[in-house]
């Protein structure tokens, strides 16, 4: 028999589904019930879930006996999404799966075939017990189950190894045979995909959850720091969307910037991965640099001073609204702007591009959905 605990591990199975929407039945729902008091242990959880597939640390579930345990994970992804960086939604679906494999590994054969069938609409079969697989021919002995080739297709070409070609595989009429720890790969790749291709429309959040993305940007920042491969070289400059790009030149030009462009652009490069003293560099060009309040504003964005964490740099929404968006204003235009809605996004992915040598453009409409409208 099926339990709620046993059913925790598996959000995206019919059962986790239907009983978060009986809590919240939709994202608005679900934002206004996270606003109050008594729920502030979901936002906690779920900040703590997202930490840990940044951390790349083991996600733990959360068990209380109360139906809003349901949905710690749909506010989890809500905090990715409404941060909409596409590494850490990388982080996510990567934590999130690799959870779900590793559960299935205990699971009986009857509960993982009904979990797949119910969650994805999936045929799987039990190729019988292991007395009646000693009948059947040699290679097909070690295989528990079989799967319909299409459902086999939905995933397997996400794994790189020869052993998930199809032309590798043994196929009887339409069917895979595949064993007990494949078919829990395909199950929890599969919920790799539906993390990485789902998109939540972000509602006004309330502070509680605004503080916890606030913490995790933070976290994030520092892990694209640690991590790479957005080392501060001359060519990553090149990197800089338009608005940084602006703030850059006209600081080195020796133009005094407005107190929101500093920030802006202090906290970006901070977040790139330079140190409090190479942005401090940026700055001395400025007419009105003066050294130890450039070193005292610097130090507190970057967290040093003030008690609190690194501030990341503003979203493009708040630059727009401080005249502070060239493409905005129509004195400058890149497409990829129109498929993010941060400056750091736009680092990271032009930056990925730039390493991969990539040109040609126009994969953002085939892979990336538009955040907005700019011209
Ligand atoms: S759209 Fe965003 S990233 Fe692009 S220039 Fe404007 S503020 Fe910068």
């Amino acid at each position: 028999m099926v339990t709620r605990t046993q059913m925790l591990k598996y959000p995206f199975s019919r059962y986790a589904r239907a009983v978060s929407s009986s809590v919240a039945h939709d994202v608005g729902e679900l934002v206004k019930l996270l606003d109050k008091n008594e729920n502030e242990y979901i936002v906690e959880h779920a900040e703590a879930r997202v930490a840990a597939a940044l951390d790349k640390s083991e996600i733990t579930v959360v068990k209380t006996n109360d139906d809003r345990d349901f949905l710690i994970y749909p506010t989890a992804r809500l905090i990715v999404e409404a941060i909409n960086n596409s590494r850490l939604r990388e982080y996510q679906a990567e934590a999130e799966s690799k959870a779900v494999n590793k559960f299935l590994g205990k699971e009986n054969d009857e509960f993982i075939i009904e979990l797949a069938e119910e969650s994805f609409g999936w045929s799987v079969q039990s190729m019988g017990n292991i007395t009646e697989r000693a009948r059947l021919p040699i290679p097909l002995r070690s295989y528990e189950f079989k799967l319909r080739f299409q459902n086999f297709l939905e995933v397997a070409p996400d794994f790189h190894e020869p052993v998930w070609k199809l032309v590798n595989r043994y196929l009887d009429s339409g069917w895979v045979p595949v064993q007990k720890s494949e078919l829990a790969r395909l199950i929890s790749g599969k919920f790799n995909q539906i993390i990485l291709r789902s998109h939540i429309d972000v509602p006004p959040l309330p502070r509680r959850l605004a503080e916890s993305i606030q913490r995790i940007e933070s976290e994030l920042g520092k892990k694209i720091i640690s991590t790479g491969p957005l080392e501060v070289t001359e060519e990553s400059v090149d990197a800089f969307p338009p608005c940084i790009s602006q703030m850059h030149k006209d600081t080195l030009a020796g133009k005094n910037l407005s107190h929101s462009a500093r920030f802006a652009l202090a906290s970006f490069l901070l977040n790139i991965g330079m140190s409090v003293s190479e942005v401090v560099d940026v700055f001395r060009a400025a007419r009105d640099y003066v050294s130890s309040l450039a070193e005292y504003q610097v130090k507190h964005i970057a967290g040093e001073r003030g008690g609190r964490d690194a501030y990341t740099p503003p979203s493009c929404k708040k630059l727009q609204s401080d005249s502070l968006c060239p493409v905005y204003l129509g004195e400058a235009f890149d497409p990829l702007c129109e498929y993010i809605s941060h400056p750091l996004a736009f680092y990271e992915t032009r930056a990925w591009e730039m390493s991969k040598g990539v040109q040609d453009h126009s994969w953002y409409a085939r892979k990336r959905q538009r955040r907005q409208h700019l011209r």
